[in-house]
Protein backbone atom coordinates (compact mmCIF):
# COMPACT_ATOMS: atom_id res chain seq x y z
CA UNK A 1 0.00 0.00 0.00
CA UNK A 2 1.57 3.40 -0.43
CA UNK A 3 2.27 6.09 1.90
CA UNK A 4 -0.55 7.39 3.68
CA UNK A 5 -0.51 11.07 5.19
CA UNK A 6 -0.95 10.96 8.72
CA UNK A 7 -2.29 14.12 9.11
CA UNK A 8 -6.12 14.24 9.57
CA UNK A 9 -6.94 17.32 6.75
CA UNK A 10 -4.93 17.54 3.33
CA UNK A 11 -6.40 20.08 1.43
CA UNK A 12 -5.27 19.46 -2.07
CA UNK A 13 -7.20 22.45 -3.64
CA UNK A 14 -6.28 23.22 -7.65
CA UNK A 15 -6.02 27.10 -8.82
CA UNK A 16 -7.16 27.31 -12.10
CA UNK A 17 -6.01 30.36 -13.66
CA UNK A 18 -8.81 32.19 -15.43
CA UNK A 19 -11.51 30.01 -14.16
CA UNK A 20 -13.80 31.12 -11.27
CA UNK A 21 -16.02 28.85 -9.20
CA UNK A 22 -19.10 30.42 -8.41
CA UNK A 23 -18.69 30.37 -4.55
CA UNK A 24 -15.89 29.56 -2.05
CA UNK A 25 -14.84 26.50 -2.44
CA UNK A 26 -14.01 24.84 0.84
CA UNK A 27 -17.92 25.21 1.38
CA UNK A 28 -18.07 22.33 -0.90
CA UNK A 29 -16.38 20.10 1.71
CA UNK A 30 -18.58 20.47 4.69
CA UNK A 31 -21.33 18.25 4.09
CA UNK A 32 -20.42 16.43 7.58
CA UNK A 33 -20.90 12.66 8.02
CA UNK A 34 -22.97 11.20 10.46
CA UNK A 35 -20.36 8.68 11.79
CA UNK A 36 -21.45 6.63 14.38
CA UNK A 37 -24.33 5.79 16.78
CA UNK A 38 -23.31 3.97 20.20
CA UNK A 39 -25.23 2.68 22.99
CA UNK A 40 -24.55 2.39 26.11
CA UNK A 41 -27.51 1.12 28.67
CA UNK A 42 -27.64 -0.41 32.70
CA UNK A 43 -30.71 -1.45 34.72
CA UNK A 44 -31.21 2.68 35.34
CA UNK A 45 -30.74 3.95 31.79
CA UNK A 46 -29.86 4.21 28.12
CA UNK A 47 -27.11 6.80 26.95
CA UNK A 48 -27.03 7.29 22.94
CA UNK A 49 -23.95 8.44 21.58
CA UNK A 50 -23.86 10.43 18.07
CA UNK A 51 -20.82 11.31 16.29
CA UNK A 52 -20.40 13.87 13.85
CA UNK A 53 -17.36 15.01 11.63
CA UNK A 54 -18.66 18.22 12.09
CA UNK A 55 -20.51 20.47 14.73
CA UNK A 56 -24.00 19.99 13.64
CA UNK A 57 -27.33 21.74 15.61
CA UNK A 58 -30.28 18.90 15.56
CA UNK A 59 -33.78 19.52 15.58
CA UNK A 60 -35.61 17.32 17.39
CA UNK A 61 -39.66 16.03 16.57
CA UNK A 62 -41.99 14.24 18.38
CA UNK A 63 -44.52 11.70 17.56
CA UNK A 64 -47.23 9.64 19.97
CA UNK A 65 -48.50 6.11 19.85
CA UNK A 66 -45.92 4.34 19.27
CA UNK A 67 -43.58 7.22 20.54
CA UNK A 68 -40.81 8.15 18.38
CA UNK A 69 -38.46 11.05 18.96
CA UNK A 70 -35.92 11.56 15.89
CA UNK A 71 -33.72 14.56 15.47
CA UNK A 72 -32.84 15.92 11.88
CA UNK A 73 -29.24 16.80 11.43
CA UNK A 74 -28.80 20.06 8.28
CA UNK A 75 -26.35 19.52 5.87
CA UNK A 76 -25.10 15.85 7.30
CA UNK A 77 -24.98 12.35 5.46
CA UNK A 78 -25.12 8.78 7.24
CA UNK A 79 -21.63 7.35 6.22
CA UNK A 80 -23.05 4.32 5.85
CA UNK A 81 -26.30 4.78 4.50
CA UNK A 82 -28.49 3.37 7.20
CA UNK A 83 -27.19 2.65 11.18
CA UNK A 84 -29.46 0.56 13.12
CA UNK A 85 -29.22 -0.14 16.90
CA UNK A 86 -31.20 -2.63 18.84
CA UNK A 87 -30.97 -1.16 22.24
CA UNK A 88 -33.98 -3.58 24.04
CA UNK A 89 -34.54 -1.95 27.19
CA UNK A 90 -37.65 -1.54 29.35
CA UNK A 91 -37.04 2.36 27.58
CA UNK A 92 -36.09 2.31 24.09
CA UNK A 93 -36.64 -0.52 21.92
CA UNK A 94 -34.31 1.18 19.37
CA UNK A 95 -31.89 3.81 17.54
CA UNK A 96 -31.62 4.02 13.93
CA UNK A 97 -30.25 6.75 11.56
CA UNK A 98 -30.92 6.80 7.52
CA UNK A 99 -30.71 9.86 4.90
CA UNK A 100 -34.04 11.45 5.13
CA UNK A 101 -32.99 13.81 2.37
CA UNK A 102 -30.51 13.55 -0.24
CA UNK A 103 -30.79 17.24 -1.51
CA UNK A 104 -30.29 19.38 0.64
CA UNK A 105 -28.83 16.42 2.72
CA UNK A 106 -31.12 15.74 5.75
CA UNK A 107 -29.96 12.97 8.09
CA UNK A 108 -32.36 11.83 10.27
CA UNK A 109 -32.11 9.87 14.21
CA UNK A 110 -34.81 7.78 15.32
CA UNK A 111 -35.38 6.68 19.01
CA UNK A 112 -38.20 3.90 19.11
CA UNK A 113 -39.40 4.94 22.53
CA UNK A 114 -40.82 2.56 24.60
CA UNK A 115 -43.24 5.32 26.25
CA UNK A 116 -43.50 8.83 26.79
CA UNK A 117 -40.08 9.32 28.40
CA UNK A 118 -37.99 12.72 28.89
CA UNK A 119 -34.68 12.82 27.39
CA UNK A 120 -31.04 14.79 28.18
CA UNK A 121 -29.22 16.23 25.71
CA UNK A 122 -25.63 17.04 26.27
CA UNK A 123 -23.01 18.06 23.62
CA UNK A 124 -19.64 17.56 23.37
CA UNK A 125 -16.23 18.12 21.23
CA UNK A 126 -17.57 21.70 20.69
CA UNK A 127 -20.52 20.11 18.76
CA UNK A 128 -19.58 16.91 17.34
CA UNK A 129 -20.97 14.44 20.16
CA UNK A 130 -24.41 14.86 20.83
CA UNK A 131 -25.14 12.86 24.12
CA UNK A 132 -29.01 11.90 24.65
CA UNK A 133 -29.90 10.31 27.97
CA UNK A 134 -32.98 8.11 29.15
CA UNK A 135 -33.80 7.27 32.77
CA UNK A 136 -30.91 8.36 34.88
CA UNK A 137 -28.28 7.07 31.82
CA UNK A 138 -26.35 4.41 30.96
CA UNK A 139 -23.01 5.42 31.54
CA UNK A 140 -20.77 6.68 28.38
CA UNK A 141 -20.56 5.18 25.49
CA UNK A 142 -17.09 5.21 23.84
CA UNK A 143 -16.61 6.33 20.02
CA UNK A 144 -15.56 3.39 18.10
CA UNK A 145 -11.20 3.94 17.28
CA UNK A 146 -11.02 4.94 13.39
CA UNK A 147 -11.29 2.23 11.40
CA UNK A 148 -7.59 2.23 9.58
CA UNK A 149 -7.28 3.30 5.84
CA UNK A 150 -6.84 -0.15 3.49
CA UNK A 151 -7.22 1.67 -0.15
CA UNK A 152 -4.61 4.41 -1.23
CA UNK A 153 -5.82 6.83 -3.96
CA UNK A 154 -3.04 6.67 -6.07
CA UNK A 155 -4.57 9.89 -8.08
CA UNK A 156 -6.71 10.74 -10.61
CA UNK A 157 -7.20 12.39 -14.38
CA UNK A 158 -9.70 13.51 -16.98
CA UNK A 159 -10.04 10.40 -19.31
CA UNK A 160 -12.13 12.37 -21.46
CA UNK A 161 -12.82 16.16 -21.96
CA UNK A 162 -15.51 17.67 -24.39
CA UNK A 163 -17.89 20.75 -23.50
CA UNK A 164 -20.55 18.72 -23.04
CA UNK A 165 -19.54 15.74 -21.59
CA UNK A 166 -16.25 14.70 -19.26
CA UNK A 167 -14.75 11.43 -17.76
CA UNK A 168 -13.14 11.29 -14.48
CA UNK A 169 -10.95 8.33 -14.01
CA UNK A 170 -9.43 8.04 -9.74
CA UNK A 171 -6.88 5.40 -9.69
CA UNK A 172 -7.21 3.16 -6.38
CA UNK A 173 -4.88 0.51 -5.11
CA UNK A 174 -8.20 -1.54 -4.29
CA UNK A 175 -11.76 -1.31 -4.69
CA UNK A 176 -13.38 0.94 -1.88
CA UNK A 177 -16.71 1.62 -0.83
CA UNK A 178 -17.77 4.60 -2.26
CA UNK A 179 -21.10 6.48 -2.02
CA UNK A 180 -21.50 9.19 -4.59
CA UNK A 181 -23.64 12.58 -4.57
CA UNK A 182 -25.21 15.59 -6.08
CA UNK A 183 -25.34 18.88 -3.99
CA UNK A 184 -25.79 22.58 -5.50
CA UNK A 185 -25.02 26.29 -4.30
CA UNK A 186 -22.25 25.43 -5.73
CA UNK A 187 -23.29 23.02 -8.16
CA UNK A 188 -21.21 19.90 -7.23
CA UNK A 189 -21.07 16.20 -7.60
CA UNK A 190 -19.14 14.62 -4.33
CA UNK A 191 -17.44 11.12 -3.66
CA UNK A 192 -17.03 9.69 -0.54
CA UNK A 193 -14.32 6.76 -0.42
CA UNK A 194 -14.02 4.91 2.58
CA UNK A 195 -11.39 3.02 4.11
CA UNK A 196 -8.82 5.12 2.01
CA UNK A 197 -6.23 7.65 2.07
CA UNK A 198 -4.89 10.08 -0.48
CA UNK A 199 -1.14 8.87 -2.11
CA UNK A 200 -1.52 11.60 -5.18
CA UNK A 201 -3.08 14.40 -6.35
CA UNK A 202 -6.37 14.84 -7.49
CA UNK A 203 -6.29 16.13 -11.01
CA UNK A 204 -3.83 17.47 -13.78
CA UNK A 205 -4.53 21.17 -12.94
CA UNK A 206 -5.27 22.01 -16.73
CA UNK A 207 -9.30 21.94 -16.75
CA UNK A 208 -10.27 21.77 -20.41
CA UNK A 209 -14.00 20.66 -19.90
CA UNK A 210 -16.99 22.43 -20.17
CA UNK A 211 -18.50 21.48 -17.65
CA UNK A 212 -16.14 21.37 -14.13
CA UNK A 213 -14.08 24.23 -12.73
CA UNK A 214 -12.67 22.97 -9.83
CA UNK A 215 -11.50 19.46 -8.96
CA UNK A 216 -9.91 19.03 -5.16
CA UNK A 217 -9.46 16.29 -3.01
CA UNK A 218 -8.90 16.25 1.18
CA UNK A 219 -8.46 13.69 3.40
CA UNK A 220 -12.18 14.09 4.99
CA UNK A 221 -11.74 11.73 7.96
CA UNK A 222 -8.70 9.63 8.85
CA UNK A 223 -10.26 6.81 6.55
CA UNK A 224 -12.70 8.52 4.13
CA UNK A 225 -10.96 10.35 0.83
CA UNK A 226 -13.77 13.06 -0.43
CA UNK A 227 -13.65 14.17 -3.65
CA UNK A 228 -15.49 17.03 -5.12
CA UNK A 229 -16.08 17.87 -8.51
CA UNK A 230 -17.43 21.54 -9.08
CA UNK A 231 -19.38 22.22 -11.86
CA UNK A 232 -19.70 25.38 -13.86
CA UNK A 233 -23.43 24.25 -14.33
CA UNK A 234 -25.93 21.98 -13.10
CA UNK A 235 -25.12 18.31 -15.09
CA UNK A 236 -25.62 14.88 -14.97
CA UNK A 237 -23.20 12.43 -13.19
CA UNK A 238 -22.88 8.36 -13.07
CA UNK A 239 -20.42 6.06 -11.51
CA UNK A 240 -18.77 3.05 -12.53
CA UNK A 241 -16.35 0.50 -10.22
CA UNK A 242 -13.75 -0.57 -12.80
CA UNK A 243 -11.55 -3.65 -11.58
CA UNK A 244 -8.01 -4.88 -12.66
CA UNK A 245 -6.56 -2.30 -12.19
CA UNK A 246 -9.16 -0.75 -9.54
CA UNK A 247 -10.44 2.67 -10.97
CA UNK A 248 -13.81 4.68 -10.22
CA UNK A 249 -15.17 6.56 -13.17
CA UNK A 250 -17.02 9.82 -13.13
CA UNK A 251 -18.85 10.45 -16.15
CA UNK A 252 -20.68 13.82 -15.85
CA UNK A 253 -22.76 15.42 -19.17
CA UNK A 254 -25.28 18.05 -19.28
CA UNK A 255 -28.76 17.32 -20.28
CA UNK A 256 -30.66 18.36 -23.20
CA UNK A 257 -32.79 20.81 -22.59
CA UNK A 258 -33.97 22.25 -26.02
CA UNK A 259 -36.80 20.19 -27.75
CA UNK A 260 -37.36 18.43 -25.00
CA UNK A 261 -41.10 17.70 -24.72
CA UNK A 262 -42.78 18.20 -21.09
CA UNK A 263 -46.50 17.38 -20.22
CA UNK A 264 -48.21 19.88 -18.37
CA UNK A 265 -51.68 18.34 -16.62
CA UNK A 266 -53.66 21.06 -14.46
CA UNK A 267 -56.02 18.71 -12.25
CA UNK A 268 -59.72 18.58 -12.61
CA UNK A 269 -61.68 20.53 -15.18
CA UNK A 270 -65.41 20.87 -16.05
CA UNK A 271 -68.02 18.99 -13.67
CA UNK A 272 -64.59 18.35 -11.68
CA UNK A 273 -64.19 21.95 -9.72
CA UNK A 274 -61.26 19.90 -7.68
CA UNK A 275 -61.02 21.44 -4.18
CA UNK A 276 -63.09 24.72 -2.81
CA UNK A 277 -60.96 28.12 -1.53
CA UNK A 278 -60.94 30.00 1.64
CA UNK A 279 -63.64 31.98 -0.18
CA UNK A 280 -67.00 31.45 -2.49
CA UNK A 281 -65.38 31.22 -6.24
CA UNK A 282 -62.12 30.44 -5.98
CA UNK A 283 -61.96 26.99 -7.32
CA UNK A 284 -58.92 24.72 -7.45
CA UNK A 285 -59.47 23.78 -11.40
CA UNK A 286 -59.28 27.56 -12.47
CA UNK A 287 -56.01 28.44 -10.31
CA UNK A 288 -54.08 25.09 -11.25
CA UNK A 289 -54.94 26.19 -14.75
CA UNK A 290 -53.33 29.76 -15.05
CA UNK A 291 -50.46 28.00 -13.10
CA UNK A 292 -50.03 25.58 -16.14
CA UNK A 293 -50.71 27.92 -18.91
CA UNK A 294 -48.37 30.31 -17.32
CA UNK A 295 -45.54 27.65 -17.15
CA UNK A 296 -45.81 26.12 -20.52
CA UNK A 297 -45.99 29.82 -22.18
CA UNK A 298 -42.44 30.15 -20.00
CA UNK A 299 -41.30 27.18 -21.29
CA UNK A 300 -41.56 27.35 -24.14
CA UNK A 301 -39.81 30.51 -24.12
CA UNK A 302 -36.89 27.98 -23.04
CA UNK A 303 -36.75 26.24 -26.30
CA UNK A 304 -38.78 23.18 -24.57
CA UNK A 305 -41.90 21.95 -26.11
CA UNK A 306 -45.15 21.43 -23.99
CA UNK A 307 -48.12 19.53 -24.32
CA UNK A 308 -50.94 20.42 -21.78
CA UNK A 309 -53.47 17.80 -20.98
CA UNK A 310 -56.32 20.54 -20.84
CA UNK A 311 -55.99 24.05 -21.65
CA UNK A 312 -59.49 25.49 -21.26
CA UNK A 313 -62.21 24.18 -18.49
CA UNK A 314 -63.06 20.71 -19.89
CA UNK A 315 -63.30 17.68 -17.70
CA UNK A 316 -60.45 15.16 -18.63
CA UNK A 317 -60.96 11.10 -17.26
CA UNK A 318 -57.58 11.06 -14.98
CA UNK A 319 -55.82 7.93 -16.62
CA UNK A 320 -56.05 9.62 -20.20
CA UNK A 321 -53.45 12.44 -18.37
CA UNK A 322 -50.75 9.98 -17.97
CA UNK A 323 -51.84 7.91 -20.74
CA UNK A 324 -51.04 11.81 -23.49
CA UNK A 325 -47.85 11.63 -21.78
CA UNK A 326 -47.01 7.71 -22.66
CA UNK A 327 -48.44 8.16 -26.29
CA UNK A 328 -46.57 11.38 -26.75
CA UNK A 329 -43.55 10.20 -25.68
CA UNK A 330 -42.98 12.57 -23.51
CA UNK A 331 -39.61 13.14 -21.27
CA UNK A 332 -41.76 14.84 -18.17
CA UNK A 333 -45.27 15.08 -16.58
CA UNK A 334 -46.09 17.23 -14.56
CA UNK A 335 -49.52 17.78 -12.93
CA UNK A 336 -50.49 20.85 -10.74
CA UNK A 337 -52.87 20.84 -7.93
CA UNK A 338 -53.80 22.63 -5.25
CA UNK A 339 -54.36 20.97 -1.67
CA UNK A 340 -57.03 21.34 0.96
CA UNK A 341 -58.04 19.90 4.64
CA UNK A 342 -61.18 17.97 4.97
CA UNK A 343 -64.02 19.49 6.97
CA UNK A 344 -63.45 20.12 10.39
CA UNK A 345 -59.73 21.16 9.68
CA UNK A 346 -60.39 23.52 6.80
CA UNK A 347 -57.56 26.56 7.07
CA UNK A 348 -55.06 24.45 9.49
CA UNK A 349 -52.87 23.72 7.09
CA UNK A 350 -50.32 25.39 4.09
CA UNK A 351 -47.53 24.43 2.20
CA UNK A 352 -46.38 22.42 -0.72
CA UNK A 353 -46.09 19.07 -1.32
CA UNK A 354 -44.64 17.07 -4.56
CA UNK A 355 -46.22 13.43 -4.80
CA UNK A 356 -44.29 10.62 -7.35
CA UNK A 357 -44.47 7.12 -7.30
CA UNK A 358 -42.20 5.63 -9.69
CA UNK A 359 -38.63 4.94 -8.54
CA UNK A 360 -37.15 7.37 -11.54
CA UNK A 361 -39.41 9.81 -10.47
CA UNK A 362 -38.04 10.70 -6.87
CA UNK A 363 -35.15 13.10 -8.02
CA UNK A 364 -37.32 14.93 -9.81
CA UNK A 365 -39.56 15.41 -7.26
CA UNK A 366 -37.03 16.54 -4.90
CA UNK A 367 -35.46 18.81 -7.23
CA UNK A 368 -39.07 20.29 -8.14
CA UNK A 369 -40.04 20.69 -3.82
CA UNK A 370 -36.49 22.62 -4.09
CA UNK A 371 -36.80 25.03 -6.98
CA UNK A 372 -40.92 25.11 -6.30
CA UNK A 373 -40.45 26.22 -2.94
CA UNK A 374 -37.28 28.48 -3.52
CA UNK A 375 -39.57 30.33 -6.10
CA UNK A 376 -42.96 30.59 -4.22
CA UNK A 377 -40.91 31.05 -0.61
CA UNK A 378 -44.27 28.33 0.56
CA UNK A 379 -43.17 25.56 3.17
CA UNK A 380 -41.20 22.92 2.19
CA UNK A 381 -43.75 20.07 3.30
CA UNK A 382 -41.60 17.31 1.57
CA UNK A 383 -41.84 14.80 -1.31
CA UNK A 384 -43.92 11.68 -0.71
CA UNK A 385 -44.73 8.14 -2.65
CA UNK A 386 -48.41 7.53 -3.37
CA UNK A 387 -50.36 5.94 -5.71
CA UNK A 388 -51.87 8.46 -7.57
CA UNK A 389 -53.06 7.18 -10.79
CA UNK A 390 -51.52 10.18 -13.00
CA UNK A 391 -47.92 10.07 -11.34
CA UNK A 392 -48.24 5.69 -11.50
CA UNK A 393 -49.27 5.59 -14.86
CA UNK A 394 -46.86 7.72 -16.54
CA UNK A 395 -44.10 6.02 -18.46
CA UNK A 396 -41.50 8.90 -17.87
CA UNK A 397 -40.04 10.63 -14.85
CA UNK A 398 -43.45 12.37 -13.38
CA UNK A 399 -44.28 14.56 -10.61
CA UNK A 400 -47.75 16.32 -8.72
CA UNK A 401 -47.40 19.32 -7.37
CA UNK A 402 -49.34 20.98 -4.73
CA UNK A 403 -48.83 23.92 -4.80
CA UNK A 404 -50.38 25.29 -1.94
CA UNK A 405 -53.23 24.98 0.74
CA UNK A 406 -56.40 26.89 -1.10
CA UNK A 407 -58.86 25.98 2.11
CA UNK A 408 -56.00 28.18 3.96
CA UNK A 409 -56.84 31.75 4.21
CA UNK A 410 -53.25 33.39 3.20
CA UNK A 411 -52.18 30.88 1.30
CA UNK A 412 -55.51 30.73 -0.29
CA UNK A 413 -55.15 34.42 -0.78
CA UNK A 414 -51.83 33.59 -2.43
CA UNK A 415 -53.06 31.80 -5.26
CA UNK A 416 -56.08 34.17 -5.71
CA UNK A 417 -53.20 36.34 -6.82
CA UNK A 418 -52.08 36.10 -10.18
CA UNK A 419 -48.42 37.59 -9.45
CA UNK A 420 -48.31 34.27 -6.66
CA UNK A 421 -49.14 32.05 -9.41
CA UNK A 422 -46.57 33.44 -11.93
CA UNK A 423 -44.41 32.83 -9.02
CA UNK A 424 -46.04 29.31 -9.06
CA UNK A 425 -44.99 28.84 -13.01
CA UNK A 426 -41.65 29.63 -12.46
CA UNK A 427 -41.14 27.42 -9.76
CA UNK A 428 -42.47 24.64 -11.83
CA UNK A 429 -40.44 25.93 -14.81
CA UNK A 430 -37.20 26.00 -12.75
CA UNK A 431 -37.37 22.37 -11.45
CA UNK A 432 -38.20 20.96 -14.89
CA UNK A 433 -34.89 22.69 -16.57
CA UNK A 434 -32.91 22.18 -13.38
CA UNK A 435 -33.89 18.15 -13.74
CA UNK A 436 -33.25 18.07 -17.72
CA UNK A 437 -29.29 20.06 -17.27
CA UNK A 438 -28.98 17.37 -14.70
CA UNK A 439 -29.37 14.85 -17.68
CA UNK A 440 -30.68 11.11 -16.95
CA UNK A 441 -27.29 9.76 -15.88
CA UNK A 442 -27.73 10.14 -11.97
CA UNK A 443 -30.62 7.51 -12.41
CA UNK A 444 -28.05 4.97 -14.04
CA UNK A 445 -25.19 5.29 -11.35
CA UNK A 446 -23.73 1.89 -10.40
CA UNK A 447 -23.01 2.50 -6.50
CA UNK A 448 -22.23 0.07 -3.86
ZN1 LIG B 1 -56.40 18.41 -7.03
Amino acid sequence: MAFCRSSSRIVLSLVVLGLVCPARAEEADEVALLKDITVAANADGVTIRIDLSHPREATSHELKSPHRVWFDFPDTQVRSGTISRPVNHKLIKAVRAGQFSAEPPIARVVLDLSGDHSLKLARADEGRVLFIGLGKGGGRPEEKPARRPTVSVAGGEWAEEGDESARFVLRLSDMAPVRAFYLDDPERVVLDIEQACIAGPAADPSLRNGLACDVRMTQFESDVVRLVIELRSPAGFALRKLLNPARLELRLARGETRNRLVVIDPGHGGKDAGAKGYKAGLLEKDVVLDIGRRAAELLRGKGVRVVMTRDDDTFIPLSERPGMANNLGAHLFVSIHCNAMPEGKKGTRSGTEVYYHTPISSSFAEVMLKEFTDCTETTARGTLSRRFVVVREALMPSVLVETGYIDHPDEGAKLADPSFRQRCALGVVHGVMRYLERGDLKSVAALD
